[in-house]
């Protein structure tokens, strides 16, 4: 029965029965021929063998039963169509066997071109061609090159080396002053390589051959080269191949033949023209090669007017048809055009802004589409500035575009020298095979890092992430000799202190210090670029997409900030309140002193009187804040690090005061603060005395906040503007703590507003799981909750964030065990667990209860769908990332369907 059902089951299907829907079944290469098929463009006959057929064959090491027949069957009616038969030596039906998986993937095997060729058919497709031996010769020495090499695994640089010598021999350099005789020559030389590779001849069965290269690509998923990639790109690992079996048609026929690719637009920029590359007389594999010198596709025009017509009526058919970017491959021959391959095309993140701006206004896709053709990563690359590459500045290697950025600096190969050297002002760029905990200051005091080795989820790159730091991983072109303090690059020595300049986005690293251009985007987004009056393509369509976003988004964008100048350029990138105003920082710099006498308070009234010093100032700090958010909510969070924070190191005062007394010195200051140093050490600072806690233990600390805030309000209103204070207490694990803090703040709050109209929310932080797992209890004392979703992580995993990251992330990603950092991206199936239970039980205990996020995660596009789903009503991150925000809020609100940008 189970047989039964695998001899029935479908694995071929001819390019007329497939469509652009059916990528997990045919790959991307398939579904798209079968779609132009349907479509009516002219493609070259031939069948898929599905992905399905891939994973069988893989499961079970051969072939699945029914496969071979139905190849067979297929076969057969396109030998019927054609009118040929596959290597029939009068006049022989050659294909192509290609691999095309669901995703594009560059470390796949190789086309394998010109099948069905042998020492009989070789003469029969001379014959058809018009006794063109020279094309036969070429063509049949091209299949016996790629089948060994990409097949049976000869090495590509015998054949290479061979038509070297024979191009020597000629005294030339161009594969095209090759006769017949030495492309004959060549053949025969090539068949030896192969016996000396394999053990056995070259095979001359036209449908072995087939058969060979349709297994090797089923077994070139698994490659070496394969698997990396996947791993790097997150493509699942058992999605396996299609294979197509497309009927050859020649750009090698003579000058009226040729091969090209081709964009419908420019993929860099967006610009609407002709893109691409021809190159006459050649197969499609010379191109990519890079063997000869293409010339532009507008040239085409004048070779042969009367296919580029067509080509490019068949561009505006695709682009039509997809409604967006294509890039095609195409071939021409003897005067007539074939289509070989077309696909959505990747751009750039500036063509994507400005792609989709353009679709809108040709109608081919409307404003909510046009929010799904971009993302809030590609936003973000567009606000860093990057190098200006205008002249000379050629990349010496491309790595992975670990951690975005452009960072120029000297070279360092140590740890400590980064730091040396940064402690003298100077930027450096960090520079090992691959880096390691130990490395973790010098990567701090560098501008960037540059490693030889390690993908997107290697140390460095995991490590530079946390930072926001410039990283390119993997530049496997570099040689690091760290002892030598030097690496070498393509022929070049760059030793410690040479200048070199990476590129965070695309991976490129150049030597020299490439000049830097501030972002375009970033320009718009503070005002000083008006996307009305300006002429720039990028900056009009980011502006329109925004706008749209803006409309659509449900979640109002928030920010992170505890100055005024901060709420200042925050509220030019669109955010519309305060999410999370820290109020540590106004207990430093002089005010350390009010500080440290609060803490040492000993007698009766000094806590008073230190607290009493610090509530001017920190009115003043709130006032500015508020009158800078104009009537926007300020979610203000009461103190939250533990005390001793505030303090000078063990070891800074032990010294202090053994110097003290050597000299002689008053040391009862500098005795007490160590005293009161050892006192507080806690050994687990994070989960000790901070947040909500300290408000209750220490008397007036929390008391002195609120009144400082409401003051505040009070005086901004007096003086004819709006505040809107919301206090923020941090830590709460139990409803009772909020209560106690609630009762004593509601007190003073009455006092200081009196009929002034100032109205002032009192919430929670929801960071501790318990205050997750209670939130029905703790919403009966809160008008609001902010997630805190980096204290949520880290006491929702036990991870220790400032150990971890540098420690093993880098080993947990490898293993799989998350796929990206969940400080990184929220962890939706725990720690989101836990702010869906808080957000629902909260909601159905205060009906209207403000739910929000502060933390990391805010600005990031992944989290925010999820904020989004889970209903909350803003989410808070640092200004920078506001209009990420933004744009992702807007992209979820508009979700249909399962379409994706990435
Ligand atoms: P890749 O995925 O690396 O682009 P392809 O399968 O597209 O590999 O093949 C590479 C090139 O080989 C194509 O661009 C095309 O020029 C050439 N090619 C593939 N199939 C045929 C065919 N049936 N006739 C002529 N050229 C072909
Ligand atoms: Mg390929
Ligand atoms: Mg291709």
């Amino acid at each position: 029965m189970a047989a039964q059902e695998t001899d029935d089951h479908k694995y071929v299907y001819d390019f007329s029965e497939g469509n652009k829907d059916l990528k997990d079944l045919l790959g991307g290469k398939g579904a798209n021929l079968a779609e132009m098929t349907n479509l009516g463009l002219p493609v070259p006959p031939g069948f898929t063998i599905t992905t399905e057929a891939c994973q069988a064959y893989l499961a079970t090491g051969r072939e699945p039963d029914g496969l071979a027949g139905q190849i067979e069957a297929h076969l057969q009616a396109l030998e019927r169509e054609m009118g040929k038969r596959l290597g029939d030596p009068g006049d022989p039906l050659l294909v192509s066997v290609r691999s095309g998986a669901k995703f594009s993937m560059p470390g796949m095997m190789e086309t394998v071109l010109n099948v069905g060729l042998n020492d009989q058919s070789v003469v029969g497709l001379a014959a058809q061609a018009g006794q063109n031996d020279r094309f036969a010769w070429d063509s049949y020495r091209r299949l016996i090159q790629m089948f060994g090499k990409t097949v049976c695994e000869v090495p590509g640089e015998e054949f290479e080396h061979a038509l070297d010598e024979v191009k020597s021999a000629r005294g030339t350099q161009n594969d095209l002053d090759l006769d017949a005789d030495d492309l004959r020559g060549l053949v025969d030389a090539y068949k030896k390589i192969f016996v000396k590779h394999t053990g056995r001849e070259f095979p001359q069965q036209p449908r072995e051959q087939l058969d060979l290269a349709i297994r090797a690509v089923f077994e070139s998923w698994n490659a070496e080269r394969a698997v990396l990639y996947r791993r790097q790109e997150r493509i699942p690992a058992d999605l396996g191949t299609a294979v197509n079996v497309v009927t050859m048609v020649f750009g090698n026929l003579g000058p009226d033949s040729g091969t090209g690719v081709a964009f419908t637009r420019d993929p860099g920029s967006g610009a609407q023209g002709i893109y691409g590359d021809y190159l006459a007389n050649a197969q499609g594999e010379d191109v990519v090669a890079g063997i000869r010198n293409t010339v532009p596709l507008q040239e085409l025009e004048r070779l042969d007017k009367s296919s580029y017509d067509e080509l490019l009526s068949i561009m505006a058919r695709l682009e039509e048809h997809y409604r967006d970017l294509c890039d095609i491959e195409f071939t021409i021959e003897r005067g007539k055009l074939w289509m070989l391959q077309t696909r959505v095309g990747k751009r750039t993140a500036a063509a994507a802004f400005v792609i989709a701006g353009q679709l809108v206004d040709e109608g081919l896709i409307d404003e909510d589409e046009a929010l799904h053709r971009v993302n809030g990563a590609q936003l973000a690359q567009l606000m860093f500035p990057r190098f200006e590459l205008d002249h000379e500045f050629e990349a010496v290697a491309t790595g992975i575009g670990a951690s975005p950025g452009a960072a120029s600096g000297a070279v360092v190969f140590t740890s400590a020298r980064a730091v040396e050297l940064a402690a003298e002002g100077k930027s450096v760029i960090l520079v090992r095979r691959e880096t390691n905990p130990d490395d973790l200051n010098g990567m701090i005091a560098a501008q960037g890092i540059l490693t030889s080795r390690g993908g997107k989820t290697s140390h460095a790159a995991v490590v530079a992430r946390g930072m926001g730091k410039t990283c390119v991983s993997g530049a496997d072109e570099i040689d690091v000799n760290v002892p030598a303090k030097r690496f070498t690059v393509a022929g070049r020595t760059v030793t410690e202190g040479d200048v070199v300049s990476i590129d965070g986005t695309t991976g490129k690293v150049y030597l020299g210090e490439v000049p830097v251009m501030p972002s375009e985007v970033v320009q718009y987004f503070e005002g000083s670029l008006d996307a009305e009056h300006v002429d720039n393509p990028l900056v009009r369509a980011v502006h329109r997409i925004m706008t749209h976003a803006d409309g659509k988004r449900r979640l109002t964008v928030r920010t992170n900030a505890d100055t005024g100048a901060d709420a200042a350029r925050a509220r030019r990138f669109g955010a519309e309140g305060i999410g999370l105003c820290r109020t540590e920082h106004m207990f430093l710099g002089d005010r350390r002193e009010l500080v440290e006498r609060l803490i040492l308070a000993r007698a009766p009234g000094e806590r008073e009187a230190a607290l009493a010093a610090l509530l001017p100032l920190q009115r003043a700090d709130f006032e500015e804040i508020f009158r800078e958010m104009d009537g926007l909510p300020v979610t203000v969070r009461l103190i939250d690090p533990p005390l001793h924070e505030f303090l000078p190191p063990l070891e800074q005062l032990a010294v202090n005061v053994a110097v003290a007394q050597e000299r002689g010195e008053d040391v009862a200051k500098e005795e007490a603060l160590l005293a009161a140093v050892r006192r507080m050490h806690e050994e687990n600072p994070m989960l000790g005395l901070r947040g909500v806690r300290l408000g209750l233990v220490i008397p007036g600390l929390f008391a002195m906040q609120v009144r400082a805030i409401a003051e505040a309000a009070v005086a901004v209103v007096r003086a004819g503007g709006v505040a809107r204070p919301e206090i923020m207490v941090p830590l709460v694990g139990a409803v009772q703590e909020l209560e106690t803090v609630r009762a004593e703040a509601e007190k003073i709050i009455a006092e200081v507003v009196g009929d002034s109209g100032v109205e002032v929310l009192i919430g929670t932080m929801i960071e501790v799981p318990r205050a997750a797992l209670t939130a029905g209890q703790i919403a009966e004392a809160a008008e609001f909750f902010s997630f805190g979703t980096n204290d949520l992580t880290q006491m929702g995993w036990g991870f220790s964030r400032d150990d971890v990251e540098g420690a093993f992330f880098w080993r947990y990603l490898e293993l799989g065990i998350f796929g990206i950092s969940p400080f990184e991206s929220i962890d939706r199936d725990g720690v989101g667990r836990l702010i869906r239970i808080a957000a629902e039980e909260g909601r159905a205990a205060r009906p209207g209860l403000k739910l929000g996020i502060c933390g990391e995660h805010g600005g990031d596009p992944d989290s925010v769908h999820f904020f989004h789903e889970v209903g909350l009503d803003y989410v808070s991150c640092s200004p920078f990332r506001v209009p990420v925000a933004r744009l992702e809020a807007g992209r979820a609100a508009v979700e249909t369907d399962g379409s994706d940008s990435r």
